[in-house]
């Protein structure tokens, strides 16, 4: 058996320096903020070649708290991907604001730059592509449409961490840029752990204010603030895990490199990279037609795969109040249908990695017959 992702096997990699890093922590006994999470900040925002970076709880709430700062509010319009997690969407509906959906390029699955002027208003704030998947979104393009409209860029970057857009690592192309180290991002914590870089410091200092119950010195609060906090634990793990990240990035090329290599004449339609990015493979995402049917004989075969993602946003029944046509994002809704994301991640073996290849041209095969 083959599994998706193996969640334990970067944890007995780093065993020695992880437990020393958590022991280091625990006996401190000081659990929120303080120097280790102050010396992730710093190690983190250099690693993105930004001014700030600033640890809050979540993805969602990097995104949320981002959003705030940049002033977004009821009233407010927000250009989301049709196609993306819903993390993108609900951090705008937080604000009071509304997500506003463009279609993605199909080869890229990023937000079409093509498509996104036809969807600015007067009401539009912010511009909001999400770096799917591990591959950058086309910032210059997606830059130049918001200069010339006067917009603000947040980037979503919760699968990214690492990327390279026209050769400069991604942290500080846009406004900001929103991550999470949710445990099965690229860096991921133990637990749940977000946060936001920029260069921008009337961002960064809004939004360490906005963290922490809108106070800047203690039980004086000139905001409405929430808790939204990277604890000084996960801090400590995510500084070991950073020092490893651009070998565990590289493992996962190879791993791509294999499967583009491995899958070039199976009639399946495989990632396509610009030759302007570098991603990081979070997903290896290919499409097909009949991906349910390839989905069970992939099962059948003892391969582990995922969907990312089954529905779509505007189909989900949290949004049902929008009343999108039947017909609308219709390239949202086909990828829905056809995604399927094999076995990633710096664990897998070249052996697993072979043998998955096989797998999938053996599948493919049987799934035509049908
Ligand atoms: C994981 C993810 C998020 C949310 O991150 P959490 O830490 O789980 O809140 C947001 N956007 C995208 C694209 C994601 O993949």
């Amino acid at each position: 058996m083959i599994n998706f992702l193996d969640l334990k096997a970067p944890y007995l990699e780093l065993k020695d320096e992880l437990d020393e890093a958590i022991a280091r922590v625990v006996s401190s006994g000081w659990f929120i903020g303080g120097s280790e999470l102050d010396q992730f900040e710093a190690e983190y925002a250099t690693y993105c070649n930004a001014n700030h970076a600033i640890g809050v709880a979540n993805g969602l709430d990097a995104l949320h708290l981002a959003l705030r700062a940049m002033g977004v509010g009821p009233g407010d319009e927000v250009i989301v991907p049709s196609n993306t997690y819903i993390a993108t969407w609900l951090a705008v509906s937080q604000c009071g604001a509304t997500p506003v959906p463009v279609e993605p390029d199909v080869l890229t699955f990023n937000i079409d730059p093509e498509l996104i002027e036809a969807a600015i208003t007067k009401r539009t704030k912010v511009i909001l592509p999400v770096h799917l998947y591990g591959q950058p979104a086309d910032m210059d393009r997606i830059l130049a449409i918001a200069r010339k409209h006067g917009l603000r860029v947040l980037e979503d970057g919760a699968q990214a961490h690492g990327a390279r857009y026209k050769g400069e690592r991604l942290g500080a192309h846009g406004d900001a840029v929103a991550w999470s180290f949710y445990p099965g991002k690229n860096l991921g914590a133990m637990g749940d752990g977000g946060a936001v870089t920029t260069n921008d410091p009337q961002i960064a200092d809004r939004i360490r204010v906005l963290r922490n119950y809108g106070s800047r010195v203690k039980y004086v609060n000139e905001t409405q603030g929430y808790n939204s906090r990277l604890d000084p634990l996960q801090a400590a793990i995510l500084r070991v895990k950073l020092a490893h990240l651009d070998i565990w990035n590289a493992r996962r090329s190879d791993i791509a490199l294999c499967y583009q290599q491995g899958l070039a004449n199976s009639g399946l339609k495989l990632p396509q990279v610009p030759d302007w990015a570098e991603p990081v493979w979070h997903l290896y995402v290919l499409r097909h037609p009949e991906r349910d049917a390839l989905q069970q004989a992939l099962t059948d075969a003892g391969v582990g795969t995922l969907i990312h993602y089954p529905i779509p946003p505007h189909l989900q029944q949290a949004y049902a109040h929008s009343n999108w046509a039947q017909a609308a994002f219709p390239l949202a809704r086909s990828m829905a249908d056809q995604v399927l994301s094999l076995p990633m991640g710096p664990a897998l073996t070249k052996e697993d990695v072979c043998a998955v290849v096989q797998a999938v041209q053996l599948a493919t095969k049987a799934v035509c017959r049908q």
